[in-house]
């Protein structure tokens, strides 16, 4: 301020001493009064460059002074420097927060305070069919139409969630969402929403294994103690009593099988998945499937002579399948467990066909085909829940428990190997399994080997 003083003065002072010497006194106060017009001019054209540069702001133009005007456009070029560092960050800052928060797995919407989108992530435009960009700005309420969601909106009651059916959702693929507002800052409010098909369909396979499984003990647990009573309140004769205990003891059995069905299963569950270290003879698991078929269907068969026609690959062809890996009880169960099947719905005399080709990928494909009375398509893709029956008397009469199924699929899971079911109702089912290639250990090419090519 001083040096400004200091130039004023010395214009003064050089307009003065200009005027003196060109017209005397007189000449050397109109000099001055000239010289500090021309000063003043000549600080106001400096002044209003910097107001016309701080009118825009931008930074690249800011004019080059010297004296005050110089320091004050210096002073205020730093002053917007530092601001546009902290908008940058700012910004950075939100746009990593806004990342953050498309990257979550559930939806989340950004509302104002009149209940109209601010921003919503990709999970939650998929969710309620929005476009992220079009709807901005758009009433959730309007957006979102289901009833449940405009009634839960319109209570104002947010403390816990409402489900609704998702955008996507249809009869045959349906879609649940978890919905729940978040009141938060003046009147805005965070609404999240999380896909719970998966969690709603698990708690509901749960409620139903549950009811399930009692309703299987449950039936023999009451024909069992009906008997108990009746033999102790009536005095049976001994025949009599002999034919009660034995229905007992059907009914005992029946329990048991649903429970080592149910503990099989959880064994698997928890047990640890099969390596490729232990090999087993594909031979001798058909051979063990063809011994209980065999003793199987003559337990089932009305008279010794009406047994089922068993057709399995005759033993010089069982020595060429080589071997497979995995736990070889867990095998021999899946592969009985398909044969027994097929012996137990067949009416005798009805034919069995068991076959274990090479797949064109090197696998391999066992198959039971029977002649019995198929299974209407629409069951099909069900058969492998636990206690699912087509025909639940016709399970219980042959000693089915439901599970059998449900076993062979987990085994088959943990072995990678694929069940495929066909049938044509009233000419009979095919059950095939497919192995993949690393499993198994062909000596040689075998090509195809059934009982029917043999
Ligand atoms: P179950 O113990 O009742 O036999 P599974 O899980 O083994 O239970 O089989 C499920 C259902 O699949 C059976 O109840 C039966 O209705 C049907 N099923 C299985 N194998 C055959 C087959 N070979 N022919 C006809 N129906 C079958």
């Amino acid at each position: 301020m001083f040096f400004r003083f200091v130039v004023f003065l010395s214009w003064q002072l050089a307009g003065g001493l200009v005027g003196w010497w060109k017209a005397g006194p007189w000449g050397a106060a109109v000099g001055a009064a000239a010289a500090a017009w021309i000063w003043f001019v000549w600080d106001m054209v400096r002044g209003g460059r910097v107001l016309r540069w701080l009118r825009h702001g931008d930074l690249a133009q800011a004019p080059r002074l010297y004296g005050l005007w110089g320091e004050a456009s210096d002073r205020v070029r730093r002053l917007l420097r530092q601001m546009q560092g902290q908008v940058q960050e700012s910004e950075q800052r939100l746009q990593e927060v806004l990342s953050a928060l498309q990257a979550s797995p559930n939806g989340v919407i950004l509302l104002n305070a009149e209940g109209c989108i601010e921003w919503c992530n990709q999970i939650a435009a998929a969710h309620f069919g929005i476009d992220a960009e079009r709807d901005l700005l758009q009433s959730i309420g309007n957006l979102v139409r289901h009833p449940d969601f405009s009634a839960y909106y319109a209570g104002r009651d947010f403390a816990s969630a409402v489900v609704i059916a998702g955008r996507q959702s249809t009869p045959s693929r349906p879609v649940r969402l978890s919905v729940q507002l978040h009141p938060y800052g003046q009147g805005r409010s965070l609404l999240l929403s999380r896909d719970v098909t998966t969690l709603e369909q698990a708690d509901a396979m749960r409620r139903d294994f549950v009811a399930n499984v009692s309703h299987e003990i449950r039936t023999p647990l009451t024909v069992l103690s009906g008997f108990v009573e009746t033999l102790q309140t009536l005095a049976l004769p001994s025949e009599e009593q002999q034919r009660y205990l034995a229905l007992m003891a059907q009914q005992a059995a029946r329990m048991q099988s649903v429970v080592s069905g149910l503990l099989a299963l959880s064994r698997l569950e928890g047990s640890p998945l099969p390596g490729l270290a232990e090999w087993t003879p594909v031979a001798q698991l058909l051979r063990a499937c063809e011994d209980e078929a065999r003793a199987l269907s003559a337990l089932v068969a009305p008279e010794p002579r009406r047994v089922h026609a068993l057709e399995f690959p005759p033993p010089q062809v069982l020595q060429s399948l080589g071997e497979i890996a995995g736990v070889p009880a867990e095998l021999q169960s899946a592969l009985s467990n398909l044969v027994g099947n097929a012996v137990r719905y067949t009416p005798t005399p009805g034919t069995i066909r068991v076959s274990w080709t090479r797949a064109p990928d090197g696998g391999a494909v066992f198959s039971v085909a029977d002649t019995g009375p198929g299974i209407d398509p629409v069951h099909i893709p069900r058969l492998t829940e636990r206690f699912y029956r087509v025909d639940r008397s016709r399970s219980r009469e042959t000693g089915g428990t439901g599970l059998g199924l449900a076993i062979v699929k987990h085994v088959l899971q943990r072995h990678g190997a694929s069940l495929q079911i066909d049938s044509v109702p009233g000419k009979g089912a095919t059950f095939s399994v497919h192995f993949p290639a690393n499993r198994l250990r062909v000596p040689q090419l075998p090509g195809v080997v059934s009982a029917a090519a043999a």
